[in-house]
Formats: C-alpha cells, structure tokens, sequence
C-alpha cells in the first residue's frame, strides 16, 4: 500500500479499521437480493385503484383517478418547493404508514456532485436528513478525503424518501413508487456527476440487475449525466476489506469529474 493511499484511508477514517457501532440486525446491504425496475418514462405497477391514501395534490378514491403517467408528468413539472411538499404529503407506497418524516435529500441544489444511497435508516428517519448515522460519518469522511463537503457542491440524496422497516432493502414496487421523486431532483439539480453509493442505489439508477463488482471502474449513464458506482458506506462499515476498492473508485469519479470540467472548459 502507497504512503499516499495510507494517508488518504486514514483520512476517510478507513486505516487501519472500521467497526460498525450501530445497526447489527440486518443483513449486509450488498448482500440482500434486490429486483428492481427500469427508471424509465412509464411506471407499470404503480397503481392507486385500492388506496385511499393522497400525495399533495391527488385524491384517490376506489377508480384510478390518477394514473402514474399522470402523477410523473405533474412531479416533473414541480419546483423544488412543490417537490418537497409533494414528498412530505406521499402516501404512493406502504413505507409512508411507518415512517416518522420523510427524507428528501441535503445540500447544494446546484451540486456538481449528486450522491445517491438507498434508503433512510432509523437515525435518517428520526432527523429528516440522509446519512446522518455510522454510515453517514462514513460518508462525510469519504467525501473529505476527496477535498468535498456535504452541501458545498454536493447534493445527497436516495432512492426512496421513505425508512424501510428494519433496514431492509427498498421493495422494487416502493422504488418504483418514488422513482419520479428522485428523477425530479436530479433534473432540478443537473449535477455534473452521479455516485451511486451501493447496489440498490446502482441498479435503480441503471434500470438493470448488476453486480457492483461488475459495474465499478466505468463510467455509466443515467439520462445523459454520468453515473459511476462505489460500495455502500454501510457495507463498507461491514466489509473491511472492500475499503481500499472505495478509495480506488473515489479517485476513479474525481478523474470522471475532471474530465468533464476539462470538457467543458475547452468548449468555451
Ligand atoms: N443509508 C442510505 O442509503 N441512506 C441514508 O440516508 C442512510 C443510510
């Protein structure tokens, strides 16, 4: 191991090693089956005949008032302030009926640098912010050693705005059901680059089933904007020995983002 990568391991608080404190029930997130769905411009499944439940703006009684085509094309004509009521007031999926708040995302709406994970855990549920728990001071490291800072050009956000109980993975029919969330976000926010931070986040992104190992070290897309994959930090906080691939990504997506500054600079 380089004296360089030494030091910078040590500063995401990676050197020499990492235990998790918090969270020991569930099954190691990288680990979990996850089936998901394409983020594309239809949302099959998504129905609300049976729901009595509202989002703001939608009634549902027992006819599908609201198809999802319908509720898409109105989330994707929402600023960010009707976005963040329109999350707050969800009641789409089943994760609204035992969560404490709904967790939209934090940082600089004009991030070059959007970060996506899966899900709240119960810290993130109890505070109304994502990664504020173990993983989250994971990830405030992971982002220090490459010189970022939560909400000084960067946006974090997840795939559902909803805990899972017991930490479970997001069901594909709840990510699906919030999907149209976290595509506006990233429409309003245009960030220059994505970092998936684990599988479902991945997958959910990329609209196919993968392997993190096999998605790592590329440069993907999501709707245009670039979208490269690293490790879960929670997994990380599990799988010591996957720390210094995290590192080896981190360095993979600042190189990515350099390339597309440069891209741009010599355009103008
Ligand atoms: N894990 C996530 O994926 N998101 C959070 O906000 C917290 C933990």
């Amino acid at each position: 191991m380089t004296r360089r990568r030494d030091e910078m391991l040590k500063e995401m608080g990676l050197w020499p090693r990492w235990r998790l404190r918090v969270r020991g029930a569930d099954a190691p997130i990288e680990e979990r089956a996850t089936a998901n769905v394409p983020p594309d411009n239809d949302e099959p499944g998504v129905t609300h005949h049976s729901s009595s439940a509202t989002e703001s703006g939608i009634t549902r009684h027992s006819s599908p008032v609201v198809t999802p085509d319908d509720r898409r094309a109105r989330i994707m004509r929402m600023d960010w302030s009707e976005l963040k009521a329109c999350v707050a007031d969800c009641a789409v999926c089943q994760l609204h009926e035992k969560r404490t708040r709904t967790v939209f995302g934090v940082g600089d709406e004009k991030a070059d640098w959007l970060f996506v994970g899966e899900g709240p855990g119960a810290d993130e549920d109890a505070q109304g912010e994502p990664f504020v728990g173990q993983a989250g001071k994971l990830l405030d490291n992971m982002l220090a050693a490459i010189k970022l800072k939560r909400g000084h050009n960067v946006y974090i956000a997840n795939v559902v705005k909803c805990r899972p109980p017991g930490n479970r993975n997001p069901a594909p029919e709840e990510a699906l059901a919030c999907e149209p969330h976290l595509h506006r976000q990233i429409e309003l926010i245009q960030p220059r680059l994505i970092v998936a931070l684990g599988r479902v986040a991945a997958v959910n992104l990329l609209g196919r089933e993968a392997s993190i190992a096999s998605l790592r070290g590329q440069v993907h897309q999501y709707r245009g904007i670039p979208l490269v994959i690293t490790y879960h930090p929670a997994y990380l906080l599990r799988n010591l020995t996957d720390k210094a691939k995290a590192w080896a990504d981190l360095c993979f997506a600042v190189d990515t983002m350099k390339g597309l500054q440069n891209r741009v600079s010599a355009a103008t």
